[in-house]
């Protein structure tokens, strides 16, 4: 990518399309563009080729159009399904039709299966069925990837495909009903202190294993893969780690110096035990993530605590 090259991000409202917007126009990117921030309905196939025909794109980034916490995808599958299958044959068909250069598309760990060697492989994909709570999503995400693979096998074009550990950090959703775990559990550790309350409900049991990787560290990667990565092999995103919902509850009441209890709520879901990534194809492309989990929640606490203008001393 050239610093005038037309770069164009879709899912500019996720947590890693909005940084990575922010970072390529600060890096001094000047025609990069992101189609939330320009009011596109990705959902409307003519509004997407009129897109593509008047920005011209040679650089695509598909990020995250619809994603949600465990509860969210539980709840409105249809809209799930719905929402990313559509958007992302618009961009994909129109990414063909225009002759972009390189189109990068953000899948997630939730397309392997539920019951999963650890750590997960790139070709662990489709050998087993995806977790039933968030079917809907793994199934538009997987036919995304196929996609991708499709056409790079039909009409030879560079697309590439991502699989990341979950994504978290500033600028994250900060709703504990559709939001995933960090970002769920800092507001309702917050509310909790400055609510006087000597307990937190976490949901499920705290055994699951997930691995997180802080958003710096993600669009960094996307830059590494936009650059040195053309294969329509999928490569997988992660830190190397994987923590416990109870350890990862501990940290975070640390972090937000919460002293009361952690509750686990037993009825509600657990997902999947553990989605623990194999990361040894990124570290070959000579990787590495900088933010350990606590600083990485640090920042992220710090960012929510500056956007609901919140006074520790209320
Ligand atoms: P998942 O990775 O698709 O399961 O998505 P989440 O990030 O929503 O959930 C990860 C794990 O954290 C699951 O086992 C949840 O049950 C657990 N968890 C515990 N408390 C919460 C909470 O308040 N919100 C969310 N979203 N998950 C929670």
């Amino acid at each position: 990518m050239n610093k005038d090259s037309h770069i164009v991000i879709v899912g500019d409202n996720s947590v890693e399309g909005k940084a990575l917007l922010g970072h390529l126009q600060q890096a001094g990117f000047s025609e990069a563009i992101g189609t939330y921030a320009w009011g596109l309905n990705l959902l409307n196939q003519s509004s997407v080729k009129e897109f593509f025909n008047k920005v011209n794109p040679e650089y695509v980034f598909l990020m995250h159009i619809k994603s949600g916490g465990i509860l969210a995808n539980k709840s409105y599958p249809a809209d799930f399904i719905y929402s990313n299958l559509q958007a992302q044959s618009n961009i994909i068909h129109s990414a063909y039709k225009n002759k972009v250069k390189k189109l990068f598309y953000l899948a997630s760990s939730c397309c392997y299966p539920a019951e999963c060697a650890q750590p997960m492989k790139e070709d662990y994909l489709l050998s087993g069925k995806v977790e039933r709570t968030n079917e809907a999503y793994a199934i538009a995400k997987l036919a995304g990837i196929k996609m991708v693979q499709a056409y790079a096998k039909q009409y030879g074009v560079d697309y590439i495909t991502a699989i990341p550990a979950t994504i978290y950090g500033p600028g994250d959703n900060f709703n504990p009903e559709s939001g995933h775990v960090i970002t769920a559990l800092i507001k309702k550790f917050y509310d909790a202190k400055v609510n006087g309350a000597d307990e937190v409900i976490v949901w499920g049991t705290g055994l699951p294993r997930r691995e997180f990787i802080y958003v710096d560290d993600f669009i960094n990667a996307c830059c590494v893969l936009m650059e040195k990565y053309s294969s329509s092999e999928i490569i997988n995103v992660g830190v190397g780690y994987d923590v416990s919902i109870k350890e990862l509850a501990t940290i975070i009441a640390q972090v937000v110096d919460f002293k009361g209890k952690i509750v686990f709520d037993h009825t509600k879901p657990d997902g999947v035990m553990q989605k623990f990534l194999d990361s040894e194809q990124m570290k070959k492309l000579n990787w590495v993530p900088h933010v350990a989990l606590s600083q990485g929640i640090e920042l992220t606490y710090n960012f929510y605590k500056s956007l609901s203008n919140i006074n520790e001393n209320k």
